[in-house]
């Protein structure tokens, strides 16, 4: 089997949020398939650091880095500048930056629901439409939104995530039916549990604790999304418009004996 309709070489790539855990994965596979990759994130030192060792590591493509929060459409508009500038064009556009917290949802304020909405899905909205012009211009491109297993079944004490994931569930099918004539594909990745800092923080689980010898698939690894990721920025998924793609682990079930 050839493997060259899986490659992203000399693709230009935004990774949104992707200073650690899954972008970061995302930003390093890529570059090290040839792809030149945009790191970024609001926080420019680390941003540059994972720029440099995505340099130091590979000199097939290459990394930027810019600072941008996702709910600052001027940061955007920027972010997207910059790139064009660097390197001419976006065709791929991943959508990764998200945040949550744990709450009940009579304890959620106002504010912490307008903050989580914000990042997941107004983020998504505006790098989404910022690149639009750029890829029409191109002739096309990619847009991979990341949600979530809670954005399509919920998830306890995480209301204001799941409603924003659901959102970008939503935002998926329905742009990838207004720019199918654009030749953009858009499509979406809803991870169940990853071991990333962000999941380290809020549950204390760790990627070392991630056991792939064993049956187990509860909790999947940063990797394991890129390799999907990839799957969906590369011609070999040319077929795949507007769905969302469940990596969970485990076998979708309405019942179990278990109580
Ligand atoms: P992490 O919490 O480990 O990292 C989140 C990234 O998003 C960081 O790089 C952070 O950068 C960035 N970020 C947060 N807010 C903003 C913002 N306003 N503007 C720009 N960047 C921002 O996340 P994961 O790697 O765990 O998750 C990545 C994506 O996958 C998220 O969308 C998440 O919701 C989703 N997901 C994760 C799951 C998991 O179990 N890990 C499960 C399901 C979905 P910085 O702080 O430097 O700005």
């Amino acid at each position: 089997m050839t493997t060259e309709q899986f490659s992203v070489a000399r693709k230009t790539v935004i990774v949104t949020g992707s200073s650690q855990g899954i972008g970061r994965t995302i930003a390093r596979q890529f570059a090290a398939d040839g792809a030149n990759v945009v790191v970024t994130s609001r926080d420019e030192s680390k941003v540059e650091t994972i720029a440099a060792e995505i340099a130091d590591e590979t000199t097939d493509g290459e990394a930027i880095a810019v600072e941008c929060d996702v709910t600052n459409r001027d940061e955007v508009d920027a972010l997207v500048e910059a790139t064009v500038e660097a390197f001419g064009t976006v065709d791929v556009l991943i959508n990764n930056a998200g945040a949550s917290f744990m709450a009940d949802f009579d304890e959620i304020s106002e504010n912490g629901w307008r903050t989580i909405v914000d990042i997941n899905l107004h983020g998504t909205f505006h790098c989404t439409q910022a690149v639009g012009p750029v890829m029409r211009e191109n002739g096309g491109g990619v847009v991979i939104n990341v949600s979530s297993t809670a954005g399509q079944k919920g998830s306890p004490r995480m209301t204001h995530y799941s409603a924003a994931k659901a959102g970008v569930i939503t935002l998926t099918s329905t742009l990838a039916y207004e720019w199918a004539e654009d030749d953009i594909r858009v499509n979406c990745i809803a991870p169940g549990f990853v071991a990333t800092p962000g999941v380290a923080s809020q549950m204390g689980v760790d990627v070392d604790d991630v056991d792939r010898d064993s049956v187990s698939r509860r909790m999947g690894t940063p990797e394991e999304i890129a390799d999907l990721a990839q799957f969906l920025a590369s011609p070999a998924s040319s077929y795949l418009v507007g769905e969302t793609v469940t990596a969970k682990g485990v076998p979708r079930i309405e019942e179990t004996h278990e109580v």
